[in-house]
């Protein structure tokens, strides 16, 4: 196994980064002549639970440079409603034992892999290996071999790498990385980002299953709020101290319910983020040098709600997963900046480690040495 060290890491982002400085805060729309000569490419989606049903089916059905081309599922019933639905012929049709087959279709492009996250790196790894470029749900995996693990066979086989993070391309996230980028309220000296939602009253589902999620709330609202963190301040944390709370232990057997995480930042800046499967909450805030910034909701599938000291910010409201599933392939086909690297899902781990670290010890501060300097794109 291929291991990523720090320095492969940060040219990395650094490329990414420039890449996302040449794109300034425009969409994705230079380039389009280019792309438009070419065919929409397909995608094939691992996994056909509430996600993939609710929102990146219907997404697909309404993109510009993509579409739903196959399927990937272990529950034979579905095959047939997927195929009328969205008119997908039988060879197309993969389950997860013949899966490897999908390196002789010429339809299929795109793997995306949208299983419990202890199957992400398995699947990601195969498609890899099959020849086909690879989307990744967050978060990445469970824990940062894995991570390193997906990257390497996405080298390896020289396909592209992006994780599911659809708010990388979501207009309210894109203007508060302007804000950052253009100093547009000085410098942040305060974020706080809070993402959670009541988990009601199921204690069977994969989420609350540690094998299955590989952690509770950290790893599936918190992966927002750390992310909210990074892109609202544009560093990456040099620290991180947390605490975990646990008020419904009979229902949270396996995985943690809420948990709080307090960053500093590279400029002085300090953050706080709080994530729960048991506490409803979706909002981002940024206490800056000449104003603040927020968004309220800040997470959920939009439209997002924006306010700053200067007033509202409003955008059109579109599907996000359309918007990340479109960015993807623009940065296939034109090399347009890859907006959610797997090294955003790395790095997003390395912090969700640092922060069960920090608990396990008490609360005591864990240092980060992540990128320095890595900013716009986070
Ligand atoms: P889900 O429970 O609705 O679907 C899970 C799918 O995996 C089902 O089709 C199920 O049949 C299949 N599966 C295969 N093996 C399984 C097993 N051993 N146990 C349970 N299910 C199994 O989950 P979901 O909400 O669609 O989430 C799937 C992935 O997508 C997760 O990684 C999650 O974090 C991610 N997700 C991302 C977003 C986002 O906004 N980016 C939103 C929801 C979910």
């Amino acid at each position: 196994m291929k291991k990523i060290d720090r320095r492969t890491f940060n040219n990395k982002i650094v490329k990414g980064v420039v890449a996302a400085a040449l794109m300034g805060g425009m969409p994705l729309a230079c380039g389009m002549g280019a792309a438009s000569k070419k065919k929409k490419l397909g995608y094939a989606l691992v996994g056909l639970g509430s996600y993939s049903e609710y929102q990146l089916a219907p997404s697909l059905a309404e993109a510009e440079h993509c579409y739903l081309a196959g399927i990937v599922t272990g529950t034979p019933e579905k095959e047939k409603i997927w195929m009328d639905k969205y008119d997908i012929p039988k060879e197309n049709v993969y389950n997860y034992e013949n899966f490897d087959a999908i390196a002789k279709n010429s339809d299929i492009d795109i793997v995306y892999v949208v299983l419990p996250n202890s199957m992400h790196a398995e699947f990601c790894i195969r498609a890899a290996k099959a020849g086909k470029h690879v989307v990744c749900e967050k978060p990445m995996a469970i824990n940062v071999d894995e991570c390193n693990a997906i990257i390497a066979a996405c080298d390896d086989a020289g396909v592209k790498l992006g994780m599911g993070y659809r708010l990388q391309s979501e207009p309210y996230t894109n203007e508060l990385k302007r804000f950052v980028r253009e100093k547009t309220f000085g410098k942040v000296r305060y974020i706080t980002a809070e993402m959670g939602y009541y988990s009601g009253s199921n204690p069977d589902q994969w989420r609350l299953n540690k094998a299955l999620s590989g952690g509770g709330a950290l790893g599936n609202m918190g992966v927002y709020a750390i992310q909210a963190a990074i892109y609202g301040t544009g560093e990456n944390p040099i620290s991180v101290t947390a605490q975990e709370y646990s008020t419904r232990p009979e229902y949270f057997k396996d995985t943690d319910e809420t948990i709080m995480a307090q960053f500093e930042f590279p400029s002085g800046a300090v953050g706080n983020i709080m994530t729960s499967h048991n506490i409803s909450m979706n909002r981002v805030h940024a206490s800056c040098e000449k104003g603040w910034y927020a968004l309220d909701p800040g997470s959920n599938y939009g439209p997002l709600a924006g306010e700053t000291s200067k007033g509202k910010i409003e955008f059109p409201h579109e599907r996000q997963q359309k918007l990340q599933m479109d960015d993807f392939v623009q940065h296939i086909q034109v090399g347009a900046p890859n907006r959610a690297p797997g090294e955003m899902g790395l790095r997003d781990m390395m912090i969700m480690e640092a922060i069960y670290t920090s608990i396990a010890e008490g609360g005591k501060k864990v240092l980060m040495d992540l990128a320095p300097g890595f900013g716009f794109e986070g």
